[in-house]
């Protein structure tokens, strides 16, 4: 919804439906939009393979577009105030967060040139290391540690020992993939309520 590859230029837009279109952690689905030419050819392919979305996930997206819109704008509301509340705290290093990049730094440019939003997906350092991380996420009692993302429940996760194990740490480590950092996909619950189990989860630390 806040990046619209057509509208920047791209001949197709390849997307995932299981994140926030989906937006409810219950379906797998993609979709492909472009030129009815492009699309027909696409669609010819996916009757010879038989790689059709089955129809109870069809309702299922159904339902999730009605809310789609509402969703979307409710989590990047939230995830506004959350990245400003963890930039705010002294036990936490940096937010890596697309609403805070800098006019100059070019990546803004690109941000600009393509987003009307950051969305509510990010990530963020505490100080310290591994140890810190797990004591935050250990003690946080409304968010859930899980990896997905996209959905109307608040999802946290720790990269460097879950999506992200298999990669070598020397790998991880240069691409600013430490033990410290954490990622969140903030969801529509209550801003406050996140925002206070950060801080008491962040008294652990
Ligand atoms: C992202 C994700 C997938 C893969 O979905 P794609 O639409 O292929 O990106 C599968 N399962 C879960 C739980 C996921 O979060």
């Amino acid at each position: 919804m806040f990046q619209t590859p057509l509208n920047c230029g791209a001949d197709i837009s390849l997307c995932s439906l299981t994140k926030y279109v989906g937006g409810h952690s219950d379906l797998i689905g993609g979709s492909i939009s472009g030129s009815a030419n492009l699309v027909k050819q696409v669609m010819s392919w996916r009757s010879a393979i038989g790689t059709q979305l089955d129809p109870n996930s069809c309702w299922m997206l159904m339902r999730s577009l009605e809310t789609h819109e509402i969703r979307m704008t409710r989590s990047n509301d939230n995830a506004r105030l959350v990245a400003e509340y963890l930039a705010g705290h002294p036990k936490i290093a940096k937010v890596h967060y697309l609403g805070f990049l800098k006019d100059g730094d070019p990546r803004k440019t690109v941000f600009d040139r393509q987003c009307t939003a950051p969305g509510s997906t990010f990530a963020f350092d505490v100080r310290g290391g591994e140890r810190e991380a797990f004591a935050l996420l250990d003690h946080l009692q409304i968010m859930k540690l899980a990896v997905s993302l996209g959905g109307t429940e608040t999802l946290i996760s720790h990269p460097a020992s879950m999506t992200h194990s298999g990669v070598a740490r020397e790998l991880r480590e240069a691409i600013g993939l430490t033990d410290a950092l954490i990622r969140i996909s903030v969801g529509i619950e209550n801003v406050e309520d996140l925002i206070s189990d950060f801080a008491q989860g962040l008294e652990h630390v």
